[in-house]
């Protein structure tokens, strides 16, 4: 692709057109860019005649695009690589999505908004119709089949066959508006498994007629690690280390210990789809093998997940994809986040510290706020979801939102801003170019550059809006007690009403000058019109 501009004629021609162009501000009648290449072959050349130029803007070819060079750490290669997709024109990502069985926690939705800043990133630089996303729902599993059981030993009515679709559906449903409420988009993609079992049986027939997978003969197929002889190395580890560590469950049908169900048998009762070894549901790790491969092809640019899902997940997924489409790469760049905390521990059931998305929201946490302090910290660093993070998130956004009420987004985001997003992700770096952005003023730049991280967008505005709530009366009217509780000693009616207000979600500031109250995570005007009317 780059070879073409390579030769100086070329590449004086493209240098020519662009000072003529954009330097003094000519229109000649040269042909467009578009005549000319594809957008990151432009991309390529633009950045090469320009270095870094000082713009507050990032610098937009003809037709609206970023010209920028992303950087990714691939998790394949151990260091930071430019992407250089296959296609310019469809440059695709995947990321493995949920088992939907219950609510997505904290964690979950942290690769999805990971993800979709990377996807509004690529969308801007080679353009919205450019760029395919695919992240799957897993709707066949065995937690899935665990609560409809449940359900039906409850005494809930239906087939299990129908509890289990209830429940899917109605998990989708949920996961789709707790992610809306982050601001994540929706892929242009996005496949249930259950969708896809035809493709799965041909791939692991494939497999099978590769000597790369063997039926057990009582229902199971089985994936032969020993035949792919690069199996661990993603996650770099060796079969024997991965067989010490992962305690592999060892069974009479496996060749070897390592090997990993492609197939299984099912029961009458449960989901189950005919097949040539009989009636039975795939495993799970090859439905995104057969996924990613049905929507994209033998190779494609992006693979993402949570860095719990790199063994053995992802492995097993690129043994499988590899092993079926030899001709292909299966992904060319990996993504792996951290993984998310609470307040400084791992979140588990038993600490108490176990939040779904939607718990949050119902405490009174805008998703606004959630998406910002996830994007406070780099995807490759663990993420210490904290209360006080969460309230210096909202009293952020609030100004912000102030700073930018009614004002028009500039053109496009400042190139500080697109910079940060470029290297590697660095969502840190691109708030902390936002503060700057906020702190000079530059209201219209602050709205383009916000709104590119998914930020200050009118879809995650309402919480801001109905909070417009004159303060002014509830610090008088705590400025007032304070004055009589000084001479009376009695204090009780200051104690109530800042009571009464932290309840509702304000910070109370006292000072010898007067009271600022400060709006906080929670805050719910309601009670603090109440407040006043004990
Ligand atoms: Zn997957």
């Amino acid at each position: 692709m780059i070879c073409k501009a390579h030769e100086p004629a070329v590449q004086h021609y493209y240098l020519l057109h662009y000072l003529l162009k954009y330097s003094a501000g000519w229109f000649l009648s040269f042909p467009s860019f578009e005549q000319l290449a594809k957008p990151a072959l432009r991309a390529a050349i633009l950045r090469h005649s320009l270095g870094d130029r000082p713009e507050a803007h990032a610098l937009r070819s003809d037709e609206g695009f970023v010209m920028t060079t992303i950087k990714l750490h691939n998790t394949r290669t151990r260091g930071k690589e430019v992407l250089d997709p296959i296609n310019p024109d469809d440059v695709r990502l995947y990321l493995c999505g949920p088992t939907v069985y219950d609510r997505a926690h904290l964690g979950n939705a942290r690769p999805v908004v990971v993800f979709d800043v990377l996807y509004r990133l690529l969308r801007e630089v080679y353009g919205p119709d450019h760029v395919s996303y695919a992240r799957n729902f897993t709707d066949v599993d065995d937690k899935i089949n665990a609560t409809a059981v449940a359900r039906k030993e409850a005494g809930a009515p239906g087939t299990l066959e129908e509890l289990v679709q209830e429940r899917t559906e109605e998990t989708i449903s949920w996961y789709l508006a707790d992610m809306a409420e982050l601001g994540a988009l929706e892929p242009d993609h996005m496949p249930r498994a259950t969708a896809y079992i035809p493709q799965m049986i041909a791939m692991i027939e494939e497999l099978i007629a590769k000597g790369h997978a063997y039926p057990d003969g009582a229902g199971h197929v089985l994936f032969s690690v020993k035949s792919y002889k690069n199996y661990g190395a993603l996650s770099g580890r060796s079969v024997d280390d991965m067989i010490a560590g992962a305690r592999v469950e060892v069974a009479d049908n496996k060749r070897d210990p390592m090997d990993f169900v492609l197939w299984k048998p099912s029961t009458d009762e449960l989901p189950g789809w005919d097949s040539p070894w009989g009636r039975g549901r795939p495993g799970w790790h090859i439905e995104c093998s057969a996924m990613s491969h049905e929507l994209f092809g033998d190779s494609f640019d992006i693979h993402g997940g949570g860095n719990d899902l790199m063994f053995p997940h992802h492995e097993n997924e690129i043994a499988q994809s590899c092993c079926a489409h030899p001709e292909g790469d299966f992904a060319k760049i990996w993504l792996h986040n951290e993984m998310l905390q609470v307040e400084g521990k791992k979140m588990s059931k038993s600490l108490g510290n176990f939040f779904t998305v939607r718990d949050l929201l119902e405490q009174g946490y805008p998703g606004e706020v959630i998406r910002f302090v996830f994007l406070q910290t780099h995807y490759r660093k663990p993420m210490d979801w904290t209360d006080k993070k969460a309230k210096e998130a909202e009293a952020t956004l609030r100004k912000w939102r102030a700073l930018t009420a009614g004002i028009e987004p500039a053109p496009s985001a400042a190139a500080a801003v697109i910079a940060a997003l470029s290297d590697d992700l660095n969502t840190a770096g691109g708030v902390a170019e936002l503060h700057k952005l906020a702190t000079t003023g530059d209201a219209a730049s602050l709205l383009a550059s916000a709104q590119l991280m998914g930020l200050l967008t009118e879809e995650l505005g309402a919480w801001a809006k109905d909070e417009e709530v004159d303060l002014s009366i509830y610090e008088k009217a705590l400025f007032d007690a304070r004055t009589v509780a000084m001479e009376s000693k009695d204090f009780a009616e200051v104690d109530r009403l800042k009571s009464a207000y932290l309840e509702a979600g304000v910070e109370v500031r006292m000072s010898k000058a007067g009271v600022e109250l400060v709006p906080g995570a929670g805050f719910d005007p309601a009670k603090l019109e109440a407040a006043l009317k004990p």
